[in-house]
Parts: structure tokens; C-alpha cells; sequence
């Protein structure tokens, strides 16, 4: 069977798998990303989580290069970051497909890690026989891809996918991460509705999204209402994309999806009422394959002849 090394690279841990061409993971490995070490200390576990696995790769199985996903913007078609954050200093200007070739002598291919989530989903997961698939992941930052028939829009820059910075209403002239104001992130995101909750209920010691789902679960009515605000923020934007793009299907990803039925509710009901009526039947459904969307999606990079793969140094 063909195999590919699927990495998901993180500002705290960097996981990998061993990834069969039907799309499973037929071993993992993983290890805490030495982020303040700095580029090449990342590179090197990166490289040896790859050659371990490459190395213990049951008989029958042969794996045939190494696909990325990792943080930051990654420039498409050379595999270097262009931008990263603080979580990662140092990060940006690596030439991470180049630097790993040489370290490895495989194949190596490079996207940004939401993307490589949304390759994931779309060729194993969820997205699974769709033409076009529109995903959209809401957690620690809201982002996401179009995926066509198997590829990642990327854009010119590796850019493409930021639907947190998309504007809406219900932003009003909140701060958004990227600078500017008035985005869907600064509304949608787990950091935005703890910052929500803090301001309707006066209570500043919540730290974060998850302790508001735990109180909303508890019936607390302003964690209720925080949730209600955003996952109607979001769906506002799913369905003015779903307007935009004409999609086959629609994943909703990422750690909000576990927020439960008062955010989903909310969510589809804002997502049918922006809706054309052409387009009310588009199906929207939750992501399936958990932390692994990253591992298997950036691993499909190499298995089936994506661009943006390099072969030789
Ligand atoms: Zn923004």
C-alpha cells in the first residue's frame, strides 16, 4: 500500500502519522514543538518524527514522502512560511519543503495547517466525494478553505481562508486579531465569546470559551446568550459564503463544534435566513475526523500528485 508522513506542525505540539492512500492512520507519533529553541529545532523533530515513522513502517506499506501542515502562512508553491505568529518566533522565512527535502530525501510538501486540515476533511472526511467543499472551522480563531475537486484554494499568497475577517454586523467595532475591527473573529472565536460573556454577566474570571459552553450547559442565561451571539455571527458568514461560492457541501469544524445545540441552532438558523432560496438545500454538515483532519489532509498532499510538492533540494 502507498503511504504517506502527514505532520500537523503547531506552536505546542507537532503530531504525525503514517497515513495509507485510503485515508488511514496506521500509526501516530507526536512531540511537544521546541518552540523557543527556534526554526531548525522545530525542523528536527519534525524530521525525526518522519524518519521514525518511515522506519517502523509495517511490511507492505511504503511511504512515499512527507506532507506539512503547518502554522502560519505558508507561500504556495516553495513551501516557505511568510508569516507566522508569536507562537512560533523565528518562524517566518523558514523554507520548511526545502529544509526537510534535504533532511529527509522525500518528497516533501508544504500548506498552511488549516489548510491541510480542510484537505483532510474534504478527501477522507466529511467532504468525502464532493466536488467542491467549503470549510469552515471556529475555535481558538475562525478560518477555513475551499477545497476543488481535491485541491486547496490557496490564493496568491497562501492566504485564502480567512473567513474570520470576513465583517459582520454583530462585530460592531470589536478589536479584531488581525488589527482592523468589526470581523466575524472578534465575535465568533472561543477567546471572542469568553470576552462576550465577561462584558454581559460582569464576571471577569472566566479565561476562556470552554468554561462559557460549560455554564451556557448549566443554563447560565448571559453564557446562553454569548453562544447564541456568536454561533449567529458565524452562520451569517456561512451562509453569505455558501451565496458566494455555490459549494457541493458545507463542514463546520473546529473546537466550537462541540459547543452544543443552543450554537448550532443558532448557527443554522442564521446560515438558512442569508441563504439564497436556490441555494437552501446545500447540505452543512460537522466535521469527522477530529485531531487527525491535519495528519491525513496534509499527507494527501504527496499521495495524490498536489501541487506544491518538491522532489528534489
Ligand atoms: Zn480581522
Amino acid at each position: 500500500m502507498r503511504a504517506a508522513i502527514g505532520v500537523d506542525l503547531g506552536g505546542t505540539k507537532i503530531a504525525a502519522g503514517l497515513v495509507g492512500d485510503d485515508g488511514g492512520v496506521i500509526a501516530r507519533a507526536s512531540a511537544p514543538t521546541p518552540a523557543q529553541q527556534g526554526p531548525a529545532a522545530v525542523l528536527g523533530v519534525v524530521a525525526d518524527l518522519a524518519r521514525g515513522l518511515v522506519e517502523s513502517a509495517p511490511g507492505g506499506v511504503r511511504p512515499v514522502g512527507v506532507g506539512v501542515g503547518s502554522a502560519g502562512v505558508i507561500a504556495p508553491g516553495i513551501g516557505t512560511v511568510v508569516s507566522a505568529t508569536d507562537a512560533l518566533p523565528g518562524w517566518a522565512g523558514t523554507r520548511v519543503r526545502d529544509e526537510l527535502v534535504l533532511a529527509l530525501g522525500l518528497p516533501v510538501g508544504v500548506v498552511n495547517d488549516v489548510h491541510a486540515h480542510a484537505l483532510g476533511e474534504s478527501n477522507a472526511g466529511a467532504g468525502a466525494g464532493h466536488g467542491t467543499v467549503l470549510m469552515i472551522a471556529a475555535g481558538t480563531g475562525v478560518g477555513g478553505a475551499l477545497v476543488v475537486d481535491g485541491r486547496v484554494h490557496t490564493g496568491r499568497l497562501g492566504v485564502s481562508g480567512h473567513f474570520g475577517h470576513l465583517p459582520v454586523p454583530e462585530a460592531g467595532d470589536r478589536a479584531c486579531s488581525c488589527g482592523r475591527s468589526g470581523h466575524l473573529e472578534a465575535v465568533a472565536s472561543g477567546p471572542a465569546i469568553c470576552a462576550d460573556y465577561r462584558v454581559r454577566s460582569g464576571d471577569a474570571t472566566v479565561v476562556d470559551g470552554r468554561e462559557v459552553v460549560r455554564r451556557a450547559e448549566a443554563g447560565d442565561a448571559d453564557a446562553e446568550a454569548s453562544l447564541v451571539f456568536a454561533g449567529t455571527a458565524l452562520g451569517r458568514v456561512v451562509g453569505g459564503l455558501v451565496n458566494a461560492l455555490d459549494p457541493d457541501v458545507v463542514i463546520v469544524g473546529g473546537g466550537l463544534a462541540a459547543a452544543g445545540e443552543l450554537w448550532w441552532s443558532a448557527m443554522r438558523r442564521a446560515d438558512a435566513a442569508e441563504r439564497m432560496a436556490v441555494l437552501a438545500d446545500t447540505p452543512l454538515v460537522t466535521a469527522r475526523l477530529g485531531g487527525d483532519a491535519a495528519i491525513i489532509g496534509a499527507a494527501s498532499l504527496v499521495l495524490f500528485d498536489q501541487p506544491d510538492v518538491q522532489e528534489q533540494p
